[in-house]
């Protein structure tokens, strides 16, 4: 498992034996020399299809990374979160969703069985999982509860501009106390005044001799109290050329969360995924050094966007567990319950309804792990990304809602496990960009690129 993040190296489908191409080329080619026996022009057609499948570079690496099959390594972990959802996370959803309390508990025991902080680089000490690998484990913990999910992975958001754009210092201080103690760090974007459109923040860090001075307020910041409790830090996006255009104007920050001057305002009262810890961050005359940039001065934007290419996937297959787990209670209680002398399983209106959930999870997860699988193969995938998130938040939403229908007036209540579904879907519309923003990404990235498979 000691793979770098995003290191380009190809994943580990690659390195799958190449026999059952083998097999596949050679019925493809028997299959197509009798077909193309039969005509001239067919055979033709042979020649040319023959030349390309004695290409078999390119059709091995296609065919390979292809395979939905998990590897041994993914299997594991795959297992390995199950178990640790089901018979950890699961039984203390409803309490943690009632309390609104931080899961720290939980967070503890998965930091120890390490699934927490997956893709920090082998050079800090990390496993440098791929974007896949954390998919997987991602699913599990989703399926039991995205709070507590949510909860347990937003370190990655925070780790991510510094695995992209940390220096070794600062990579090995501030990821590598991540991985010393069950802590949690913080991504400062969003501020009052600007969300969806980030080129508007007010955040400002002054330059002072060696030194900047930062002042402004951030709002949403998931972890943002527990970083400060823990003893972790925040990623923070300020202004530092206010005339610069907005790919220059920002810089990002790597900052101690409790450097003099930061303030963390009351924790958010929100909808769904209440035990996740979200809150205001005032920042009054922060002093910090030079030291604390990440890259260079003005590739603040381009760091805390570029982010979202690894993190959208990650969050896309939360919208994927959650729905599953609407999909798992509504098919239960549509077995057990009856009507009109029936399982309501048997009614047409209500079984369609849970075949159009099995099949938008299907394809919601096949989204992700393509995305996934792009990163990992070092190629551009914000656009997967951005589809993978649109869609499986969307599908998510659809599902829960759609289990509270099967669940009838019991759905509405909160005895029963799918009004919290449905309450804990709505977020992935709205955070690591809303589903307009997402929509917004695909229609302008889709402008430059040919869709063709
Ligand atoms: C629980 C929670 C946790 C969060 N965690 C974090 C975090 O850890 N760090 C962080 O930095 N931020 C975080 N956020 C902030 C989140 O990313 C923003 O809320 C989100 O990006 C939307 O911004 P906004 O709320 O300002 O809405 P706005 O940007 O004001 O948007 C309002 C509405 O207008 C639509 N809209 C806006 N612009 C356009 C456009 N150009 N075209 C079409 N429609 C548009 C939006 O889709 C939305 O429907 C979190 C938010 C929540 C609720």
């Amino acid at each position: 498992m000691s793979r770098a993040c995003g290191s380009g190296q190809g994943n580990a489908y690659h390195s799958r034996g190449p026999l059952h191409i083998y097999t596949s080329l050679n019925q493809i080619s028997n299959f197509t020399s009798k077909m193309f026996a039969k005509n001239s022009i067919a055979s033709k057609g042979k020649t040319v299809l023959s030349r390309h499948l004695n290409r078999s570079v390119v059709g091995k690496r296609f065919l390979s990374s292809f395979s939905l099959a998990l590897t041994d390594e993914q299997q594991a972990f795959k297992e390995l979160a199950r178990s640790f959802a089901r018979d950890v996370m699961m039984p203390k959803s409803a309490e943690y969703d009632q309390s609104g309390e931080f899961p720290q508990e939980i967070f503890k025991q998965a930091w120890e069985l390490g699934l927490v902080n997956t893709h920090i680089p082998v050079e800090q000490g990390g496993m440098g999982l791929h974007c896949l690998d954390g998919v997987i484990i991602s699913e599990e913990f989703a399926y039991a509860c995205t709070g507590m999910s949510t909860a347990i992975e937003a370190n990655l958001l925070a780790a991510m501009p510094v695995i992209i754009g940390g220096n070794k210092e600062q990579k090995d201080n501030y990821l590598g106390r991540l991985l010393e103690a069950p802590i949690q760090a913080a991504y400062g974007v969003s501020e009052p005044g600007a969300g969806s459109d980030v080129a508007a923040i007010q955040t400002r860090a002054d330059k002072k001799g060696d030194e900047y001075v930062i002042n402004g307020s951030k709002t949403w910041i998931t972890n943002g109290g527990r970083a400060q409790e823990s003893g972790g830090w925040y990623f923070v996006l300020a202004v530092t050329d206010p005339e610069a255009s907005a790919g220059k104007r920002m810089t990002g920050f790597v900052i101690d969360a409790d450097t003099p001057g930061i303030e963390v305002g009351a924790k958010l009262k929100n909808m769904g995924q209440k035990c996740s810890d979200t809150r205001p961050i005032y920042f009054e005359d922060v002093v910090v050094k030079k030291e604390n940039i990440l890259g260079e001065v003005g590739q603040g934007f381009r760091l805390a966007m570029g982010a979202f290419d690894f993190t959208r996937p990650p969050v896309a297959i939360g919208a994927v567990g959650l729905a599953r787990r609407a999909m798992d209670e509504a098919k239960q209680y549509a077995l057990e319950r009856k009507t009109m002398g029936a399982p309501i399983a048997q009614h047409q209106a209500v079984s369609f309804m849970l075949a159009d959930m099995a099949m938008g999870i299907e394809a919601s997860r096949l989204l992700t792990y393509k995305a996934a699988n792009i990163i990992d193969a070092g190629t551009k995938n914000t656009m997967y990304a951005s589809m993978a998130k649109a869609f499986a938040a969307d599908h998510a939403n659809k599902c829960a809602t759609d289990a509270v229908q099967i669940f009838g007036g019991a759905g509405f209540n909160t005895d029963y496990p799918v009004e919290k579904l449905m309450r804990d879907a709505k977020i992935f519309q709205l955070y690591e960009g809303t589903s307009q923003i997402q929509r917004l990404i695909i229609s302008r990235e889709m402008m430059g690129q040919d869709l063709s498979p």
